[in-house]
């Protein structure tokens, strides 16, 4: 299961540039028991802003990623044999329930229709995940919180929320970042020059403006990072933004070819 306990006892909180203000909302949840949705495109910031609520908030983080096999079983737990005995072991929504910690389920939308059914009880002032396989019915422990994100932009009708589950969450919409905010985001996590970084994200920015047309998504911020610390690595401006701004957006070689007009444009 591709979930753990992310948050280290008394580390520093993650670097995280607030965009607006989503951390005094965070915390305005948290502190009234409310369960947060972030809806926005991959890479924008999402997960790095669980990472930072939390370890700000000082709870256990656990976070995990949703695919389309996942079932509320491998959030719940199961049954495992263990040198000859059937012992029981808690899923990672479990244990964040019985700790007290903030489970983040990141694209939510992409498991399996069972997940909600489980999430429904937790999310109401009721707070309780009942267990069938064991016949428990554990109430959340003070200070766990339940956190979802999901991305609206996906051109897929079937993969949304339904009105009753999204309408039980407090929800924030989270997008790129401003290029004020991007250039000192990117300058960070690089370490590469801040000439460099502003021309980088110009170029995401123009590449973003094709969202729709040529393009299903625009390009990320973590892509802009991705770019940003090849360059720093010492890999050549046009490869770099070749593997990490390029390729990763596209198949089609037309559209790449006018992706790459775009390059020479900026650079
Ligand atoms: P998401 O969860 O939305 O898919 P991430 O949180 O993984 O995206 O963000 C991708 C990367 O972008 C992060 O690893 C971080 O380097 C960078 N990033 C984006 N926004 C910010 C921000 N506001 N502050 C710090 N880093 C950011």
């Amino acid at each position: 299961m591709n979930a753990h306990n992310t948050m280290k006892e008394g580390a520093e909180a993650p670097f995280y540039l607030p965009q607006g203000d989503e951390c005094a909302i965070f915390e305005a949840a948290a502190a009234a028991d409310l369960p947060v949705l972030l809806k926005g495109p991959t890479g924008c910031g999402k997960t790095r802003f669980v990472a930072h609520m939390a370890a700000r908030l000082g709870r256990p983080l656990y976070t995990v990623a949703c695919h389309d096999d996942l079932s509320a079983a491998d959030l719940i737990g199961r049954y495992l044999l263990k040198g000859g005995e059937t012992v029981w072991v808690d899923g990672p929504l479990t244990r964040a329930v019985r700790e007290g910690a903030i489970c983040y389920l990141d694209e939510v939308v992409e498991a399996r229709k069972d997940v909600t059914v489980v999430l429904h009880p937790l999310t109401d002032d009721r707070r309780i995940l009942p267990i069938d396989r064991t016949g428990e019915e554990l109430e959340a422990t003070p200070g766990f919180m339940l956190v979802a994100s999901y991305n609206p932009g996906y051109q897929n009708i079937l993969k949304t929320l339904k009105p009753s589950t999204r309408q039980r969450f407090v929800a924030m919409e989270f997008d790129f970042p401003r290029p004020e905010h991007e250039v000192p985001v990117v300058v960070r996590e690089s370490g590469l020059s801040e000439d460099l970084v502003r021309n980088l994200v110009r170029l995401a920015n123009k590449l973003r403006g094709l969202k729709g047309q040529d393009l299903e998504e625009g390009v990320s911020t973590r892509l802009v990072v991705y770019a940003a610390t090849l360059i720093k690595n010492g890999m050549k401006l046009e490869r770099a933004i070749e593997t990490a701004m390029i390729e990763p957006l596209s198949d089609d070689a037309d559209v790449k070819r006018g992706l790459r007009d775009l390059v020479t444009a900026i650079f």
